[in-house]
This record gives C-alpha cells, sequence and structure tokens, in this order.
C-alpha cells in the first residue's frame, strides 16, 4: 500500500503530491497543522485535533476553506485507502500561493494537504527504562499556543537533544519550564500532578488535558501551574505527554537521574489508565 496524500480535495500516492515553491507555507511557515494518530483503525480525538486546527488557523487569521466535517471525511477516506493498521495522518493549511511578499494578499486560495503515513510506536523498551530529556533556553516565539509551521526553534533543539543522545528537548523560558520541542512535560511531587498553565507559552497538547482528566478521576491531585526549573529538578517524577509518546517516563535531565532513576509509581499508573481507556481494545 502507498503512502497517502491529498491536495486540496484530491487523493492520490504521496510521491506524486506536489506544492508551488510559492506557496507560503513553503516561503514564510505562514499556515498550521496537526497530527492525528489512529487506535484500531480509528483517528483518535478527531474533534479536539479539528477545534485546534480551527483555533491555529484563526489565530493568523487564516479562514479554512473547509468545514470541519470534509476534514473528517478526507481524514477518514485517507486511512481507508491507505489501509495500514495504525496510520499517523497529517494535516497542513496554508495561507496558500502568491507572490513572496511578507503582508498577505488579500486574494488567495489556502492550501489544504492531508498525508497518510503508517504509524511508528516509540521503541516499546522505552516505556520500561523512561528517557533522558535535555533542558534549552526556550528561544521560540511568543505565540506556542498556535500549531504553526514554524518550528524551526523545537527543530533546532530536538537536534541538540538527539546529538546529546537524550530523546527529547524541554524548553526553559525565563526559569520556568514551558514544554518539550514535540511533546507536553508534567511533574509529580509529593502524589499531585503539576504542569505548566495553558497559555501562549505552550501548545494545549491534547494528551495533556486527556491526562490531567485521567489523574482527576483517579483521585489523584492535578495542578496546572508554573513550573520552575528549580521544582523541575527536584521533583519526585516527571513524564512527558504527547500523540506519539502517550505517557512516558523521564528517568534522566541533563544526565542526572530524577530520584531513583527509574520510572515513578504515578507516572506507571497513568500511562496503565491511559493505555486502558484509550488503547486496549473494548471488545
Ligand atoms: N507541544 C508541542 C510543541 C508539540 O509539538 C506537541 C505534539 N503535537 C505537543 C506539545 C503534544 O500535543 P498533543 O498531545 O496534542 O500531541
Amino acid at each position: 500500500m502507498p503512502d497517502i496524500g491529498l491536495l486540496n480535495g484530491d487523493f492520490m500516492p504521496l510521491d506524486r503530491l506536489m506544492v508551488p515553491v510559492e506557496d507560503r507555507g513553503y516561503q514564510f511557515g505562514d499556515g498550521v497543522y496537526e497530527v492525528i494518530r489512529t487506535y484500531h483503525g480509528a483517528p483518535f480525538q478527531v474533534e479536539a485535533h479539528l477545534a485546534r486546527l480551527d483555533r491555529s488557523a484563526r489565530a493568523i487569521e487564516l479562514v479554512s476553506p473547509h468545514r470541519l466535517e470534509q476534514w473528517r471525511q478526507w481524514i477518514e477516506e485517507g486511512i481507508r485507502r491507505a489501509g495500514y493498521g495504525e496510520s499517523k495522518v497529517y494535516l497542513q493549511l496554508t495561507r496558500g500561493v502568491a507572490p513572496r511578499d511578507h503582508a498577505f494578499p488579500s486574494q488567495v486560495r489556502p492550501t489544504a494537504v492531508l498525508t497518510v503515513r503508517q504509524m511508528m510506536e516509540i521503541n516499546p523498551a522505552l516505556r520500561t527504562t523512561g528517557v533522558e530529556v535535555m533542558t534549552l533556553e526556550d528561544l521560540r516565539w511568543a505565540r506556542c499556543d498556535i500549531k504553526s509551521l514554524n518550528l524551526l526553534g523545537n527543530v533546532m533543539a530536538r537536534q541538540r537533544a538527539k546529538m546529546a543522545g537524550a530523546f527529547e528537548a524541554i524548553f526553559v523560558r525565563n526559569r520556568e519550564v514551558t514544554e518539550g520541542a514535540v511533546s507536553n512535560v508534567m511533574i509529580v511531587r509529593d502524589g499531585v500532578v503539576i504542569t505548566p498553565p495553558e497559555d501562549h507559552r505552550i501548545l494545549a497538547g491534547i494528551t495533556r488535558r486527556l491526562v490531567l482528566d485521567l489523574a482527576r478521576k483517579h483521585g489523584i491531585g492535578a495542578r496546572e501551574r508554573v513550573v520552575t526549573a528549580e521544582d523541575f529538578h527536584r521533583a519526585d517524577e516527571i513524564f512527558l505527554t504527547g500523540t506519539t509518546v502517550e505517557v512516558l517516563a523521564v528517568v534522566r535531565i541533563d544526565g542526572k537521574p530524577v530520584k531513583t532513576g527509574r520510572p515513578g509509581p504515578v507516572t506507571s499508573q497513568l500511562f496503565n489508565w491511559f493505555a486502558d481507556e484509550y488503547l486496549r481494545p473494548t471488545g
């Protein structure tokens, strides 16, 4: 089965999908995106992803010419056409094709792209060992709540982490932890889950919200408040949340162990609850 692409409503094999050089996504990163994965072949949290796509688009004054229902149909059809057991669907909406000029033209048709590839799970061994992270100054712009195509800050940070042998880069802005390059971050202190609040400094992660709700449902305290670099280094447990990582224990920060250096009990519980609720077949 080929990977599947869709350009402005037309499905095609992904390797045939071409976008003009003057697309503003290519020239300026002038666009927004989402990544949706499937569980048991069905797109996960599709409503929440489409709502976030819409919020991101509005925040950059980009009006999607396609209704949410249209995106949903494309997602379903793309998954069906690709035929993978589990898929990773990428949606991208750019301002469109126009002669290069920073200010945007009034008349331009947004470019809608969708790709479907086979979902690659993270190495299952990491579930038991946990991962190392590297902290880095958050040099990104001040609207990280928008899921924009401008990912250079994330790209550079993730590359630095990779070169240092770390799984993820964790951003620190003014001595406060914000999020990872591709994930949100939470700490556990005295049995309470703490994560930075939803504001312009972080992406309102969909997994983040599900995990906070799960913690509360199971009687674990969950607070959304500032996490200082000091809180981070003193945490009893740390974990990442995100579409690909789900709930993943962090056991080392910049080469130093988090407490015992092994995944903590609250993190493991949360992963198990997440798996019970969403990952395991229902019947
Ligand atoms: N922060 C950033 C910067 C991300 O790229 C992602 C991945 N989308 C997340 C957080 C986690 O968000 P989600 O749980 O919606 O995948």
